[in-house]
C-alpha cells in the first residue's frame, strides 16, 4: 500500500537548487520517480545562498518557525517550500548564518571547509525533526544521504525515542561517499546534544573524534549505498572502507547496493535543450556538429579521425588525476585530444594548466562549474574518460553511454558495474575498462580504445551499444520503494 507512505527525503544539495556533485543529481530525480510510484515525497534540504527565492517563487511555510539548541545557543529557523508535483514537494531549512553562504560546504576564496560545519549539519538535522512537529507532517520513513544528515537515526532512536510523534519512523540511510565522513575534533561534541556515552565505539567515537558518517552507519535501520559493487568493496576492504570497513562489516545484512539512474529527461541527446544539434541512434552522424562546437568552444582544431576525450569531474584525489599526470606525456602522444571540465583541488588545477600550456592544441581546460559545458562535453566528445581510484556509481559514464560517446573507465564501484568490457569478436559491450590502478593500464587501454576507434564501423556498433542501455531510474527506484515497505511491516 505505498499510498500511505509520508517519506522524508533529506540531502544537503539538490538540483537544480544547488549542486556540487552526483548527490545533487540523484537527490533531484530519485523522489521524482518514487513519487510517480504513489509516495509522498517530501525533500528537506538547506536554502543556500545560490537560491533565488524569487527565481523559484518559493512558500513560506505558515506557523513552520522553529528553534534549536546547539550547545549553549539557540537558534532560530523556519521552511520555505516549492511544490514541485501533486506528491512532491521541497522544503527548504532557512537559517542565514548558516546557510547564506557562496559555497555549500567550502568556503570559495579560501577553498577550506567552513569551520562550523559540524554546526551547521547539526542545525540542519534537527531542523528537519522539529519542523515536521511544527507543521503536523509526519513521515513514516526519514531516507538520510550522507554524513551531512548522519545525525537523524541516532536522534530518532535517542531524543525522539519516547516521541510520540516519531514513534513509528524507521530511517534509512544512503552512503554517497564514504570517503567523506564528516569527521570533528570531540571538542565540539557537546553541540550533539547527546550524552557522552554515545562517544563510544559504538557511537560517534573515531579516532578520538566525531564522526557523523559512522553513527548513521551504525543507527539506520537500513543502509543503502549507490552499487553493489561499491557495497561490497567498502564493506570487505581496509582501501575502500576510509576506516569504517568494519562498522559496515557489522552491518552487512541491512546494507543493500542500490545503483543509480540517469534522468534521461535531461541527459538525453535526443532532448538535450544546451547542445547544438540533437540526434539519436538513426541519426548519428549528426553527433560530429557538436563535437565541431566543442572545439571550437576550446579553440582547439577539428580532425574527424582524431578522437576528443572529454572529462567531467570534481578536481580530487578519487577521480584519477594523479595517474593521468604521471600518464601525461605518453598520453599527449596518442592522437587525441582532450577536454576538461572540472574545478577543485589546486594541483589538480596546475596539473591541467601545465598540459595546457604544453600542448596547446591538443587540450582544452575549464576551470569552473558549468551544466551548459557538462552537457556539450558529453555530446561532443568521442570518448569519456573516469579513470576513478573509486567511484561509488559515477553518473557521468551513464550519460556518456546515452551520447554515444564511449567510456573509458577504471573497473571500480558503479563504473565496474555500469561498463560492460566491449569484445570485437562479439561486437559486444559498451566500453573499456582497466582493472590495476596505474599509468599502464590506463595508456594500455586508451591505446586499446584509439585501435578500435580507426574502424568506424565496429566503433559504431559500440556507440550503439552504449545507446541502447537503459539506466533509468524506474527500476532502482523500485527497490527503494521495496526497502520502504520492509521497513514498515
Ligand atoms: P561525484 O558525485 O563524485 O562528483 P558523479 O559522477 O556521481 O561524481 O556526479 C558528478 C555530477 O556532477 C555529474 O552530473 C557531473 O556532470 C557534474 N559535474 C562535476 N563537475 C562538474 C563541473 N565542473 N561542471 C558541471 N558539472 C559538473
Amino acid at each position: 500500500m505505498a499510498k500511505n507512505i509520508e517519506l522524508f527525503y533529506v540531502t544537503s544539495e539538490v538540483s537544480p537548487f544547488s549542486k556540487t556533485g552526483g548527490l545533487a543529481d540523484v537527490s533531484s530525480a530519485l523522489p521524482k520517480e518514487i513519487q510517480k510510484q504513489g509516495i509522498r515525497v517530501n525533500v528537506f534540504t538547506p536554502k543556500y545562498a545560490s537560491i533565488d527565492d524569487s527565481k523559484y517563487k518559493l512558500q513560506d511555510v505558515p506557523n513552520s518557525d522553529f528553534q534549536i539548541q546547539i550547545g549553549e545557543k539557540f537558534l532560530e529557523g523556519k521552511l520555505k517550500s516549492y511544490q514541485i508535483d501533486e506528491n512532491l514537494i521541497v522544503y527548504f531549512v532557512v537559517n542565514d548564518t548558516y546557510y547564506n553562504r557562496s559555497g555549500l560546504y567550502v568556503d570559495p576564496l579560501s577553498q577550506a571547509d567552513y569551520i562550523d560545519n559540524a554546526e551547521r549539519f547539526i542545525f540542519f538535522s534537527k531542523s528537519v525533526m522539529e519542523a515536521a512537529k511544527r507543521i503536523n507532517l509526519k513521515p513514516d520513513i526519514i531516507h538520510c544521504n550522507d554524513w551531512q544528515t548522519g545525525l537523524i537515526p541516532i536522534y530518532l532512536k535517542t531524543i525522539y525515542a519516547d516521541d510520540e510523534f516519531y514513534n513509528k519512523t524507521k530511517s534509512v540511510f544512503t552512503i554517497h561517499n564514504l570517503a567523506y565522513q564528516g569527521i570533528f575534533d570531540k571538542s565540539e561534541y557537546y553541540k550533539i546534544g547527546l550524552s557522552w556515552s554515545f562517544f563510544s565505539i559504538d557511537g560517534f567515537e573515531f579516532y578520538d573524534r566525531i564522526n557523523f558518517m559512522k553513527a548513521g552507519i551504525i543507527f539506520a535501520d537500513k543502509i543503502t549505498t549507490v552499487s553493489e559493487k561499491y557495497a561490497e568493496e567498502i564493506s570487505s576492504s581496509v582501501e575502500y572502507g576510509y576506516g569504517l570497513e568494519g562498522v559496515l562489516a557489522n552491518r552487512k545484512t541491512d546494507l543493500h547496493g542500490i545503483l543509480n539512474g540517469v534522468d534521461y529527461s535531461i541527459w538525453s541527446p535526443s532532448k538535450d535543450k544546451y547542445i547544438p544539434q540533437r540526434y539519436t541512434t538513426r541519426n548519428l552522424s549528426k553527433k560530429v556538429i557538436n563535437k565541431k562546437a566543442l572545439l571550437q568552444r576550446f579553440q582547439l582544431p577539428f580532425d574527424e579521425n582524431t578522437p576528443v576525450i572529454g572529462m567531467i569531474s570534481r578536481l580530487a584525489d578519487q577521480k584519477g588525476f594523479d595517474i593521468l599526470e604521471v600518464a601525461s606525456d605518453e598520453f599527449m602522444q596518442l592522437p587525441v585530444q582532450l577536454v576538461v571540465l572540472g574545478v577543485g583541488e589546486q594541483k589538480f588545477q596546475n596539473f591541467l594548466e601545465k598540459l595546457r600550456y604544453h600542448y596547446p592544441d591538443k587540450v582544452g581546460i575549464y576551470i569552473g562549474f558549468s551544466e551548459e559545458l557538462a552537457h556539450l562535453i558529453e555530446a561532443g566528445s568521442d570518448m569519456f574518460l573516469m579513470p576513478s581510484r573509486y567511484e561509488p556509481c559515477g553518473l557521468n559514464q551513464l550519460y556518456s553511454l546515452k551520447y554515444g560517446t564511449v567510456p573509458i573507465v577504471r573497473a571500480t564501484g558503479g563504473l565496474d558495474d555500469s561498463i560492460e568490457q566491449f569484445k570485437s569478436e562479439t561486437q559486444t559491450g559498451t566500453g573499456f575498462k582497466f582493472y590495476e590502478y596505474s599509468k599502464d593500464a590506463l595508456l594500455n587501454t586508451v591505446r586499446n580504445a584509439l585501435e578500435i576507434f580507426r574502424d568506424k564501423g565496429l566503433w559504431q556498433k559500440i556507440m550503439i551499444n552504449g545507446m541502447k542501455q537503459d539506466f533509468s531510474w524506474r527500476a532502482s527506484a523500485k527497490k527503494y520503494v521495496k526497502l520502504y515497505k520492509t521497513l514498515m511491516k
